[in-house]
């Protein structure tokens, strides 16, 4: 089964390593990186690479609640940060993972990417020109470093 699929997924998408990599090219764009990325539930129905899959699978924890349905804001859960399990679940306010929190609308591409137009990353959280950078809502929290590394090594 798929199951490791879960534990490449974090390598592949954390915010702050770089790994090149020449798999996995989605060409996404911004909306659907935002709504659906991680969101759409998955319909093969073989066995696959998680990682190299832009839909949700169950049990894999880089899956993301929808943005639209769900109103949690990109601020880290205080659990997801002890990696505990959340009691609040869905219904919670906050972000419980990495994608949950650098994948939301109010905080995707609102940092530069350290790797600028050299950036390789199948999919990359952050901006690569001033264009694509969007501006951080007003009473956001800034960007918090420990909990992107917390949840890169252990929580996706
Ligand atoms: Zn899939
Ligand atoms: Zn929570
Ligand atoms: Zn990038």
């Amino acid at each position: 089964m798929a199951r490791n699929g879960s534990q490449r997924t974090g390598e592949k998408y954390s915010g702050h390593q770089h790994k090149s990599s020449t798999k996995g090219n989605f060409h996404l764009n911004e909306d659907f990186l935002v709504f659906s990325f991680k969101v759409t539930p998955c319909n093969k129905k073989y066995s696959h690479d998680w990682a190299s899959c832009p839909c949700s699978h169950v049990g894999e924890r880089a899956t993301r609640r929808d943005p639209k349905r769900y109103h949690y804001l990109p601020v880290a859960c205080e659990h997801a940060k002890q990696r505990q399990e959340c009691p609040a679940g869905d219904k919670c306010p906050h972000a419980h993972n990495l994608f949950e929190y650098w994948l939301h609308p109010m905080r995707f591409r609102t940092e530069m990417c350290m790797f600028r137009s050299k950036c390789d990353r199948p999919v990359c959280f952050f901006a690569h020109s001033r264009q694509e950078l969007r501006p951080l809502e007003a009473g956001l929290p800034p960007t918090e470093l420990p909990m992107s590394a917390t949840i890169n090594v252990q929580t996706i």
